[in-house]
């Protein structure tokens, strides 16, 4: 590892001062502290949020505001969002091991990096580490990479959990920076790779997530299905999280996303209204993974994702319209 200065004492306001000459924050270091290991990413001045007052979880009007600092694992077991986001609880729990989810916190989960193999291994060509390199995944081993959202330049996924149910469930991230605060939709927040793979999120330099604000909850029936590899300690194959409600037998309202589909937490809301007004049928399922998936591109090893893709929304959809049947 580089030589590096570590503020820790910084509050919210010393931090922003110190993001806006450069530093670079650390929140739980459980992504940054292993690029740095590798030398993927390089700060010479680090400025540790740990003093910064974003810690909180606090209701706001019918919806609640969660702190950037906040741990997934308070944040999973708040009893607020137990009760009316379950989803997001669900997802969290979902993701890394307990002792990750003690240290990794809201706002550096949101800006965690993807977990392709050869953006690690600094030995190998890869656009999003080193620009204009070229991409190895492309005719590489990309058995995780993304179907959707794809560009020449990248097909990296991004990975989490946490961000496909706060998708979902339509939440906002809340930022301070140099040019003033921002309130960014989560489906605005990640960027996809484009041209220009190296940039995950539409964060400015300096800009600072201080908290997600949740709107209301919806009431609905929230699940979380996640397809991994090993029942524990997985990144997901393919993720899925619904939130729908049941009018009549007929799907009144439904918000559905996907990990580890797309180079983004991915949403479509074409697909969505395929299904709503609908009575749940297999048919009526295939009908809206057609939709979903009508532009997939597998890359060799990863073709599996688009079937499988279509059979985790069929089952997720099955389990939530026969739960919440009204
Ligand atoms: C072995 C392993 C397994 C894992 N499995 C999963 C999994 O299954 N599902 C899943 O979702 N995740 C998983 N993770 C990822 C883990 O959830 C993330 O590493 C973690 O959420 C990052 O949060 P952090 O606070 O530690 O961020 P840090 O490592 O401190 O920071 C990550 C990035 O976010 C930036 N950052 C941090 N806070 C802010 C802020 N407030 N504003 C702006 N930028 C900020 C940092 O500068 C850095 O670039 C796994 C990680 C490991 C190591
Ligand atoms: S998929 Fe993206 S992160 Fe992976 S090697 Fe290609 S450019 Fe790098």
């Amino acid at each position: 590892m580089k030589p590096f200065a570590l503020d820790h004492r910084a509050s919210t306001e010393t931090a922003l001062q110190a993001l806006a000459q450069g530093a670079t924050a650390i929140a739980g270091g459980t992504n940054l502290v292993d690029l740095m290991k590798l030398q993927i990413t390089t700060p010479e001045r680090l400025v540790s949020l740990k003093h910064a007052a974003l810690g909180e979880i606090a209701q706001d009007g019918d919806g609640l505001t969660i702190g950037a600092l906040v741990t997934n694992a308070d944040c999973a077991a708040d009893m607020r969002v137990r009760e009316h986001w379950p989803l997001l609880a669900k997802a969290i729990l979902a993701g890394a091991s307990p002792q990750l989810r003690n240290r990794a916190t809201t706002g550096g989960n949101l800006c965690q990096r993807t977990r392709c193999g050869y953006f690690y291994d600094t030995s190998q060509a890869c656009n999003k580490r080193d620009p204009g390199s070229g991409c190895a995944a492309r005719n590489g081993f990309n058995r995780i990479h993304a179907v959707l959202g794809t560009s020449d330049a990248c097909i990296a996924t991004y990975p989490g959990d946490m961000a496909v149910a706060m998708l979902a469930l339509d939440a906002v991230v809340l930022t301070e920076g140099p040019a003033g605060p921002r309130e960014i939709p989560m489906a605005q927040f990640h960027l996809k790779p484009g041209d220009n793979p190296s940039r995950d999120n539409v964060l400015e330099a300096g800009e600072l997530i201080v908290a997600v604000r949740l709107p209301a909850p919806t009431g609905g029936v929230q699940i979380y299905r996640k397809v991994r590899d090993r029942a524990s300690y997985a990144f997901a194959l393919v993720s899925v999280a619904v939130d729908l409600t049941m009018e009549e037998g007929r799907i009144a309202r439904c918000a559905v996303a996907f990990g580890s589909l797309g180079t983004v937490p991915w949403r479509d809301q074409q697909m969505e209204q395929v299904l709503i007004g609908e009575t749940p049928s297999p048919v009526l399922f295939a009908r809206a993974a057609d939709v979903l998936l009508k532009d997939a591109q597998g890359f060799g090893e990863n073709d599996f994702k688009i079937p499988l893709a279509a059979r985790a929304l069929a089952a997720t959809l099955n389990d939530a319209t026969r739960t919440g049947k009204a």
